[in-house]
């Protein structure tokens, strides 16, 4: 998402943008995106800056970190960020910083719940799913 500083109206101006992960390198081994990362901007032009509000969303994936399973989340996210300009800048270019907000917001240990109960030492069960019958509880 790029902002041209003089399309940017004193009043402030609203944008929308769908960009696709793939674009911004969002992907991980762990987590996948089953959607666009859709984005809300709201800019605002004070003297010498930017004010952008920015409202994230995307549908994602990972593996439980105890089962294994895959699950689905909602991320969702709102920062506000600021972009100094002067007379040298055109434009400001947020993916980098929507880039980190999204990554940062990835889990480091995903958990399909936080009651999940992972699997079975000794079979491999997912306890989740009920006993197992190896004897173990
Ligand atoms: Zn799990
Ligand atoms: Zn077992």
């Amino acid at each position: 998402m790029k902002i041209f500083i003089n399309q940017v109206p004193f009043e402030g101006l609203s944008l929308e943008e769908e960009i696709s992960p793939a674009e911004l390198d969002l992907e991980t081994e762990m987590i996948k995106f089953h959607s666009g990362l859709k984005i809300k901007a709201h800019v605002e032009r004070a003297i010498n800056a930017l004010i952008v509000k920015l409202s994230m969303h995307a549908v994602l994936s990972a593996c439980c970190s105890r089962c294994l399973e895959e699950f689905e989340w909602d991320l969702n996210k709102d920062v506000q960020l600021s972009y100094p300009f002067d007379n040298s800048i055109t434009f400001v270019d947020l993916n980098p910083d929507i880039r980190e907000e999204v990554m940062l917001d990835y889990p480091v240990k995903p958990l399909c719940s936080e009651k999940c109960k992972g699997l079975c030492v000794k079979c491999g069960k997912n306890k989740n799913e009920g006993g197992c019958n190896c004897g173990s509880t």
